[in-house]
């Protein structure tokens, strides 16, 4: 079914202020999902509902929490997301990053505890709208891990976000959001379900050997995702892991830690506001060229034309706020079932949802 984004928002809006959240709260998470939904990345948009609200019951997640500063060194600063929506604390996080960033140029910083930060892309764009430089290296604790390391067959660490938004003055940011994982681990559920194969190179099977059945993920002997790009890949997602992880969080994927079904993130972050390097014409100057120059390449055989990192998403929104956003009947009964545990009333979902 395609589902309008306008109607998606509000059920999932209440559904969450059904669970105990604040009515802006609810309103925020819910347009992040359906953000997510939009730019096409289905894994991370309105299907991780049903976690939430598992996680506020289990109260892992604490839907009042608000970001704090822990640590303010300045241009250093490290705040705790203290375990509330992180689609809120990371956007508090993140304010209080551009606001310091007017008076050092720069800031580096660690956010930790946050549950679940959503698309990371989102916070890149926010930044990115105030003309600022943003960097993200993220890693995922609190579950059993996903991820084999390039070389092994155990999974050790999960799909660690990498990302970085280069602002443009008369046009949209360039912003690089990505998983260090081969593919997302939503997309393989996806096809596990479907009775389909998964992509080539993305799964490894119990002896560390290239597969494309997706069951190796959900049913034993156990294999595992591996990493984009092979050792290089790998090591991008061992540095989101130390980072993200050993700096910001100081709680890496390391067996000393709990797991159960948390799911936070712990965000190492600079923030650079390009004015304060070289000249900022100069700057925006080479940022337009070398766009230009990369676009102009000829495209491949069978591709329309050369893209920059983030347009994929755009072009995406503009269609599914045309079109709807696609949900499966399987992902729907899920978000039915997740109001129901919140303890919204049947009349109000079939109200909702009709
Ligand atoms: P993806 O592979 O679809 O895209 C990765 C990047 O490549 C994007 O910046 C995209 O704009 C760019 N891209 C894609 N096709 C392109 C093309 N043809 N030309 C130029 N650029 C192109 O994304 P993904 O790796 O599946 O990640 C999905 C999302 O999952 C991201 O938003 C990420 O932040 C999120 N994520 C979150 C967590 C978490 O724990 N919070 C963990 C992993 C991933």
């Amino acid at each position: 079914m395609q589902i309008p984004a306008a109607q998606l928002t509000a059920f999932i809006t209440e559904i969450f202020v059904t669970a105990g959240a604040r009515q802006e709260v609810a309103s925020e998470v819910a347009t992040h999902l359906v953000e997510a939904n939009l730019k096409g990345h289905d894994s991370h948009g309105v299907g991780m509902t049903p976690a939430y609200i598992r996680n506020i019951k289990a109260d892992l997640l604490k839907p009042h929490a608000e970001a704090s500063v822990h640590k303010d060194n300045g241009a250093v600063m490290v705040i705790d997301g203290n375990f509330g929506f992180g689609q809120v604390v990371g956007r508090q996080a993140c304010d209080r990053l551009i606001e310091r960033t007017q008076d050092t140029g720069v800031v580096v910083a660690g956010i930790r505890n946050c549950h679940h930060l959503g698309r990371i892309g989102t916070y890149a764009e926010h930044i990115a709208a105030q003309g600022l430089i943003s960097l993200h290296m993220v890693n995922v604790v609190g579950h059993n891990p996903v991820v084999a390391p390039f070389g092994g067959r155990e999974r050790r660490f999960t799909t660690n976000p990498f990302t970085c938004a280069i602002p443009r003055k008369n046009a949209p940011p360039v912003v690089l959001d990505m998983a260090t994982s081969a593919v997302a681990m939503g997309k393989v559920r996806v096809a596990y379900e479907a009775g389909r194969q998964a992509p080539e190179g993305a799964l490894i099977d119990h002896e560390g050997l290239p597969t494309t059945d997706p069951a190796v993920l959900f049913t034993k002997p156990v294999g595992a995702l591996g990493p984009f790009g092979n050792h290089k890949g790998y090591g991008l997602a061992v540095m989101c892991e130390l980072l993200g992880g050993a700096l910001a969080g100081e709680w890496t994927a390391q067996p000393e830690h709990e797991r159960g079904h948390n799911i936070i993130n712990h965000m190492f972050m600079m923030v650079l506001d390009p004015a304060s390097f070289g000249g900022l014409d100069a700057f925006r100057h080479e940022v337009d060229e070398m766009i230009k120059y990369i676009q102009s390449s000829e495209p491949a055989k069978g591709v329309d034309r050369v893209r920059v990192p983030g347009e994929p998403e755009r072009e995406s929104k503009v269609s599914r706020l045309d079109a709807g956003i696609p949900i499966a009947d399987g992902s729907w009964q899920e978000l039915v079932t997740a109001a129901e545990a919140a303890g919204m009333a049947s009349a109000r979902i079939a109200q909702m949802t009709a």
